[in-house]
């Protein structure tokens, strides 16, 4: 394509107005409405125990809401505890309670300084965030669609003890969408490390979020490290954020029974109990695993026809470009659109100036660097379908434009 058409084809589309932020996946106001009920009057306040919701108490969370992620993991309800309204906290919790206080019968994180992490990317901004704000040292891994790359970490934990833990998001990851292989799951969990006090922090954020109709499924971590005699180093995260509301919902989080003790004489300190009375509202209105499958089909109904129509319109606008590329996510709530080496940065600053707020390129790796500036990460879980299928196509259009100057 010619610069003079491409610069053309962007003006037109930079002349509608348009003015989107498409920079988180959040849900969409109708996936929202799915769970209005919960917003309804909660009747009595009583759990099936008999706890009042209304009072202080409870630190590991009500029972039926434990029984549930138990359910929704795949994990005993023993190793289960329901704290937080999201689960992001949860896991900067666990890595202060390392730093400060050290693992069982280890000592602090602080005190081994420097705390190292591996990387696996392009990962979620988020994570890294917790990183940067608490001096832990970030290292890059190759990210595969099918895990990371599983030489390139037994090679870097077997070999420095300052490595404590990484960050995975065993399925659907952000932004990649990739799924973890029962190989990965067992190399992780029988892996050979320096630190005896290596964690894995398993961030199960997209388990039930399917974008088609034959959901993968990935191995148990927790078996899997009982199995290799590491009980203690994963710690699985998850959340009802994109279930049923953002940030007001409740998260989860399991764990050896050492870990889950070790959990609550910190936040026990913490905190005085978690919000139980948001806890009864969820597990009323979820009730089990085949009501939340059920909506969570409907929330797929929504988030579907985006996908595709973002995928539609790079088929339609970028295939056949050398080294363009885009994931073809199975589930999850992003796609990771791969520029040539370089030109990641300036498509983004071509989307802005045309209204077209994106993730900051680079976000997906730690330090905001993109070694090759190749990665934009699309979310289209927010604007309506016809604004997702204009914004598509006036990325594919920044793109070409960007590649044409
Ligand atoms: N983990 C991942 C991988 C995410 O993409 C997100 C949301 N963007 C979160 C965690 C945040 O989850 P929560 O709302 O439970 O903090």
């Amino acid at each position: 394509m010619t610069l003079t058409t491409a610069q053309a084809d962007y003006d037109a589309f930079r002349a509608q107005g348009l003015k989107l932020d498409m920079s988180r996946g959040k849900p969409a106001p109708e996936q929202l409405d799915l769970s209005n009920d919960l917003l309804g009057p909660l009747g009595d306040h009583l759990a099936t125990d008999g706890t009042d919701t209304r009072n202080y108490g409870g630190g590991i969370g009500l029972p039926e809401a434990r029984a549930l992620f138990a359910s929704l993991l795949d994990q005993p309800v023993a190793n289960v505890i329901v704290d937080s309204n999201a689960s992001l906290s949860l896991m900067h919790d666990v890595i202060v309670y390392h730093l400060l206080h050290g693992a069982p019968d280890q000592p602090s994180w602080l005190s081994q300084k420097p705390v190292k992490f591996l990387c696996p990317v392009p990962g979620y901004d988020r994570h890294f965030s917790i990183c940067l704000s608490l001096g832990i040292e970030m290292i890059n891994v190759r990210l595969n669609d099918d895990g990371p790359d599983m030489d390139q970490v037994e090679a870097l934990v077997a070999n420095d003890p300052a490595i404590k833990g990484m960050w995975c998001v065993p399925k659907y990851a952000n932004p990649s969408g990739a799924v973890y292989s029962d190989a990965a799951v067992t190399r992780l969990a029988n892996m050979k490390t320096a630190a005896a006090d290596f964690r894995l922090m398993w961030d199960d954020a997209y388990r039930l979020h399917h974008l088609t109709t034959s959901p993968c499924d990935v191995a148990n971590i927790l078996s899997a490290c009982e199995a290799a005699g590491h009980a203690d180093r994963a710690f699985i995260f998850a959340s009802t954020s994109k279930i049923t509301l953002a940030g007001a919902g409740m998260a989860a989080m399991a764990a050896s029974a050492s870990n889950l003790q070790w959990w609550q004489k910190h936040a026990n300190i913490r905190s005085i109990g978690p919000d139980k009375v948001n806890q009864l509202r969820h597990v009323r209105f979820l009730k089990d695993r085949a009501n939340v499958e059920a909506l969570m089909m409907r929330h797929q109904a929504i988030l579907r026809p985006k996908f595709d129509a973002v995928l539609a319109q790079f088929e339609a606008h970028l295939s056949g470009i050398a080294e363009v590329s885009w994931t073809h996510p199975n589930g999850g709530y992003f796609i990771d659109l791969q520029t040539p080496p370089g030109f990641a940065k300036k498509t983004v600053e071509l989307a802005k100036a045309a209204g077209i707020t994106l993730t900051p390129a680079g976000a997906a790796f730690p330090y905001g660097k993109d070694p090759q500036d190749r990665h934009i990460r699309i979310a289209p879980s927010f604007p309506s379908l016809g604004d997702i299928t204009e914004a598509a196509k006036g990325i594919a259009l920044c793109l070409k434009l960007a590649l044409a100057s």
